[in-house]
């Protein structure tokens, strides 16, 4: 009797095994993709929505979370809305200024410049 009923049976596992990791990495990829399509998405959005009302630049430091000390201890904050890192509000129009054209804490425009 031959053991070549042993072997296919080997042969089978071996190539279903190797499918399924196959299918597990693909299925990975796709999911790292559209990730990353989602967060180029969120980006975008997050600059048309934060730029400087003087000279049109959109923030390039979206921040999502802080660290706060809460109890002697280092906790990250994640914030509700992405803020942006690199403009500050103009404390007399509200509106998102650069620091490039903000002067203590007031826009260039509201400085009337
Ligand atoms: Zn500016
Ligand atoms: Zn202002």
């Amino acid at each position: 009797m031959s053991q070549d009923w042993k072997k296919q049976f080997e042969e089978e596992r071996q190539r279903r095994q190797k499918q399924r990791l196959e299918e597990d990495r693909a299925r990975q990829e796709a999911e790292e993709a559209r990730w990353e399509r989602h967060a180029a998405i969120e980006f975008a959005n997050f600059q048309r929505k934060y730029k400087c009302h003087i000279c049109g630049k959109p923030s390039e430091d979206m921040r999502t979370y802080d660290w706060v000390v809460e109890d002697g201890n280092m906790v990250r904050d994640d914030f509700d809305q992405p803020y942006p890192g690199d403009l500050a509000m103009c404390q007399n129009c509200r509106r998102w200024t650069c620091y490039a054209h903000l002067y203590e804490g007031v826009c260039r425009r509201c400085w009337g410049k």
